[in-house]
């Protein structure tokens, strides 16, 4: 198949391209678009034969549901039974932006976007490309995150190419994605509301809404079963195999500087994931050593974690070695991928 790219400009967006990839999901076909979190692979939600393109495209599990996202708070009306009041004060303060919510479905949700379950995850996106293509589409977009299963989520156009040229008709270039990681999952189908998978919305802001909110245990502890069919499986995996490392600065620095000197007297080709502030302390040219954001800001480390793991894909490194940052607001999300990309390999010190 021949993929089409079309470049838009998000501060100046051009209403006839839009119109162009409306028509292609209106065709039930599929396109790749940013929104703040990351690249999404989009098809119209609610065409079941269209949705079953996006598991082929990514060579997703059929079990783990997609999320179905609008651009403005009416239509969510016919895609939902029931919307607690506490959902109401969370659209209020949170939407648009990276915070998905769970529901009851309605009867009109195709069973393939909910993998089976009676709920139905749905968000609005901040990025107005994003928001113009869904509303022109006029109807939901399903779109999970535009990389092949398993591997890295896509930040740049160019990481869509990489795994979608070829499968899918079109990709909208519209830059870099501003979050770098992908949405809170927030479960408000039940009593008291329950974080699925930590993202964009932080635990410390949804607290101001939800003083009660609760913390799937599998987000923090590692043997725990998650709730949400997605979490079960390895994501973000580099080709490499990845080591997290926890504790001190000085430790990390330590313990990975020594990680790395062995496997590189094996002849392994190492590289280090790193911040501003450490990057000068693994100064030796055999390793590779990439400066993920700065520990003052941390919402850098979150742009920049995807690339920097398709970055160590590219130039074939056999081990990454990676320094972890405080669970703290975006922290959480932060070590969430990281531990998922290391498969579970974590280092305490
Ligand atoms: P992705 O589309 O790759 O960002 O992943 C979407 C995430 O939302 C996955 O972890 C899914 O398991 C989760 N999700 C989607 N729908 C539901 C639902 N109805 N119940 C629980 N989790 C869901
Ligand atoms: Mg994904």
């Amino acid at each position: 198949m021949n993929t089409r790219i079309l470049k838009i400009d998000s501060d100046n967006i051009d209403k006839e391209k839009i119109q162009e990839a409306a028509k292609v999901i209106r065709e039930g076909e599929l396109v790749a678009f940013p929104t703040e979190t990351v690249y999404g692979l989009g098809a119209n939600g609610l065409d079941e034969v269209a949705v079953e393109k996006i598991y082929k495209a990514k060579g997703r599990p059929s079990d783990n549901p997609l999320i179905l996202h609008i651009s403005s708070l009416e239509e969510i009306v016919p895609l939902v039974e029931d919307i607690p009041p506490i959902a109401y004060r969370c659209m209020e303060k949170f939407w648009p932006g990276p915070l998905t919510m769970i529901f009851k479905r309605s009867k009109i949700i195709p069973d393939i976007i909910t993998g089976g379950l009676d709920t139905v995850a749905i968000r609005m996106p901040d990025h107005p490309i994003a928001s113009r293509f869904i509303k022109a589409s006029g109807v939901p977009i399903a779109a999970p995150s535009a990389n092949t299963s398993g591997r890295p989520s896509p930040t740049k156009a160019d990481h869509v190419i990489e795994d979608m040229q070829g499968k899918i008709p079109m990709i909208i270039d519209g830059g870099s994605t501003g979050i770098g990681l992908e949405s809170t999952v927030l479960d408000m189908s039940i009593d008291t509301p329950m974080i699925l998978r930590p993202g964009g919305i932080t635990i410390e802001e949804l607290r101001k809404i939800i003083p009660d909110i609760s913390l799937d245990r599998s987000i923090v502890q590692k043997d725990a079963v998650p709730k949400s069919p997605g979490q079960k499986y390895r994501h973000y995996a580099p080709k490499a195999e990845m080591i997290l490392f926890t504790g001190d600065i000085e430790s990390m620095v330590r313990e990975i500087n020594k990680y790395a000197d062995d496997y590189i007297s094996r002849g392994k080709k190492v590289g280090i994931i790193s911040t501003y502030e450490t990057k000068d302390r693994y100064n030796d040219n055999n390793k590779l050593v990439a400066i993920c954001g700065s520990r003052k800001e941390p919402e850098s480390i979150a742009v920049n974690l995807f690339s920097v793991i398709r970055g160590f894909d590219s130039s074939d490194v056999d081990i990454i070695l990676a320094e972890g940052v405080s669970i703290d607001n975006i922290g959480m999300a932060i070590m969430n991928r990281m531990l998922k990309a290391a498969g579970g390999k974590i280092i305490k010190l």
